[in-house]
């Protein structure tokens, strides 16, 4: 679950890293309000989309009087910056930036730890300078209980190059991200740019923040967050109707029976759409259980079709206790449900207990937007295909 610029900035506030004020707002006349409250003189209005890169997109930009405010929000409200329309721009007071730095902790997959990531240059594309000059990235693995310990902390502003000078405040900072990480459940705290101003203050101006949805449970107060994600929003959705659905990327929607099918289904399909053109991948995961009932595929295929990303989608359905009659009816009686509301094609591959009838079934509807194909392999083909047609 990604956080808001702000999200995060209140966030950090709340572990004790140093950050400046920020005020949220939907409408030039809000930003206009946000900026006499802040009482300073130069202001920054800054884009609120889940996406990086916002400055040079023109959605980071300085402001010096009301008026100022007030036009260039009404410019970044409603921009477009890589497919994310801006809604909400934060007000902070402008900083006088002297240094600008960049600092992560990550969950590192690939090696089962945590990374902390460091460099006296910030500011600029991360993924750039971890190409072109990887030796100004310093990277250190950290112990999972221990984290960023004030010795550590002292290891990473030492190899990052920091002058001795700045390295106990710089420190001092990374330390309390690492109380703010494991404390929020996060897998990804970045700063970009933590800065040293003029006057030798170390802040986190920018923001990014992953929390693990695993742990709300734990955490009353991520409800804001989730009401206010788009992405996650139709895992959200699926959610409240007891489906075992994870979102993707692709274009491809699948529902199965069973985790392990699932998961080979989108291995199948991901192989099925590599060589054809736009690569079509799986959209989502969606794991329909042992009670496939016609409320349950309609739920499931309602979700699915609401993803503005998926092109065409494949039932795979191993028949066991629910049977595959049970799934053909299910699946005939959710089209009548949806109505005009299903619109892609669906290809359907049906094997196990009562095959034949569940197949009949099917055949006998005779539903323009459905396909039988009789193998996996076959069915995750013609899914692919159908997908990368309609591209
Ligand atoms: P991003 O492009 O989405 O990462 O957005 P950032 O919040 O990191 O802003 C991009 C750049 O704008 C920063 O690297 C700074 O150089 C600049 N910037 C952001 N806030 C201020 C500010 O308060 N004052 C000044 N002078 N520059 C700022
Ligand atoms: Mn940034």
């Amino acid at each position: 679950m990604d956080l808001l610029e702000f999200q995060a900035r209140d966030l950090f506030e709340s572990f004790g890293v140093p950050v400046l004020p920020g005020l949220v707002a939907s409408t030039p006349r809000e930003a206009r309000e946000a900026y006499e409250r802040l009482g300073t003189q130069v202001a920054v209005v800054k884009a609120q989309v889940r996406v990086g890169g916002r400055g040079k997109a023109g959605g980071v930009k300085l402001a010096r009087s009301a008026d100022e405010v007030e036009q260039v929000a009404s410019e970044i409200l409603g921009l477009d910056i890589k497919g994310h329309v801006v809604e909400q721009v934060m007000l902070s007071p402008g900083a006088d930036i002297a240094e600008e730095y960049y600092f992560s902790i990550l969950l590192d997959r690939a090696n089962g730890s945590y990374l902390a990531m460091c460099s006296t240059e910030g500011g600029m594309d991360i993924e750039q300078l971890a190409v072109e000059r990887p030796e100004a990235l310093v990277k250190l693995p950290l112990h999972p209980v221990e984290g960023v310990t004030a010795e550590v902390a002292a290891e990473i502003v030492e190899k990052s190059g920091f002058p001795e000078g700045d390295r106990a405040a710089v420190g001092a900072v990374l330390e309390k991200l690492w109380v703010a990480f494991r404390n929020s459940d996060a897998t990804l705290v970045e700063v970009n740019p933590l800065v040293k101003t003029g006057s030798g203050q170390v802040l986190a101006l920018d923001g990014k923040v992953t929390l693990d949805a695993n742990a709300s449970f734990r955490h009353p107060g991520w409800d804001a967050y989730e009401a206010s994600s788009g992405d996650v929003d139709l895992e959200r959705q699926a959610k409240e109707l007891d489906l075992n659905y994870v979102k993707l990327d692709g274009s491809v929607g699948i529902i199965g029976n069973g985790a392990g099918l699932v998961m080979s289904t989108l291995d199948v399909v991901a192989g099925a759409g590599k060589d054809l053109p736009g690569s079509p991948r799986p959209a989502n995961f969606l794991d329909i259980g042992g009670g496939a009932s016609s409320t349950v595929m309609a739920n499931g295929l309602r979700i699915i079709m609401s993803d503005p990303q998926v092109k065409s989608v494949f039932v795979n359905v191993f028949g066991g206790i629910t049977a595959c009659n049970d799934v053909a009816h299910g699946i005939v009686t959710a089209l009548e449900v949806l109505g005009d509301e299903a619109k892609l094609p669906i290809v359907v591959r049906l094997d196990g207990n009562a095959v034949e009838v569940g197949k009949a079934i099917l055949e006998e509807a005779n539903h323009p937007l459905i396909t039988v194909e009789s193998t996996m392999d076959g069915a995750a083909s013609a899914a692919a295909k159908l997908a990368s047609e309609r591209n």
